[in-house]
């Protein structure tokens, strides 16, 4: 997960229309889309195939009226992890990737095959719900769906990250590698999947390339 810059204008027909799925009115899901560079906000897989608009804070099928037209607290997420998400001990409220840094609050890690996500501060109940939630949308296996959709997660985070492991060791080893390090730096972009596990990964080795902080948020 990382920060969302969302787009100050609320869409139109949240405030204009009074259709009961105008949540999903194609000017909002289309604004949506760009403002979270078409990725799952919680996984982070992209281009999103079965995007969804994902209350952050539910709705409960209408009778939280005022969360479910609310443009903050729409967001853009795969059918998975909306399914993943709803379960009670989420309805407390995950971090607002648009107000709070995630970065600045979770670790996310694939260590082996493992997803590995933790809060930095244990009393911060938005970041520990948070990481609970995006390790689960990786290992998730309620039913064979589910588990087939966990699993295509886990398979293109890996890709990412052993992209990113070659590319920065041929970086390390010839520093004037001018594709190994343009590799590199687009692994990092804020547009690209899994951006929030590979800045965390080179966050963590930057003693190794200090000069890459320059690409990190
Ligand atoms: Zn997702």
């Amino acid at each position: 997960m990382i920060r969302i810059e969302r787009s100050k204008e609320v869409p139109s027909p949240l405030v204009a229309s009074k259709a009961k799925d105008r949540y999903r009115h194609k000017e909002v899901v289309d604004r949506l889309r760009s403002d979270f560079h078409d990725k799952c906000y919680i996984c982070e897989i992209g281009p999103v195939q079965d995007p969804e608009v994902e209350h952050r804070l539910p709705h409960k099928d209408g009778r939280f009226l005022e969360r479910k037209y609310d443009w903050s607290n729409l967001f853009y997420s795969c059918g998975h992890c909306n399914k993943v998400k709803n379960k009670q001990k989420y309805d407390a409220g995950i971090i607002d990737c648009c107000v709070r840094d995630p970065e600045l609050l979770l670790e996310q890690e694939l260590i082996g095959e493992d997803v590995r996500v933790r809060a930095l501060n244990k009393s911060d109940s938005e970041a520990c719900l948070t990481a609970q939630l995006i390790e689960e949308v990786f290992t998730s296996e309620s039913t064979p769906l589910r588990t087939h959709a966990s699993d295509v997660r886990l398979k293109a985070l890996q890709r990412q990250m052993n992209l990113l492991y070659s590319s920065l060791s041929e970086y390390v080893s010839n520093k004037d590698d001018f594709v190994a390090k343009k590799t590199v730096r687009t692994l990092l972009r804020s547009e690209t999947p899994f951006a929030g596990f590979a800045r965390c990964y080179v966050r963590k080795h930057l003693d190794m390339y200090p000069e890459l902080a320059a690409y990190l948020p």
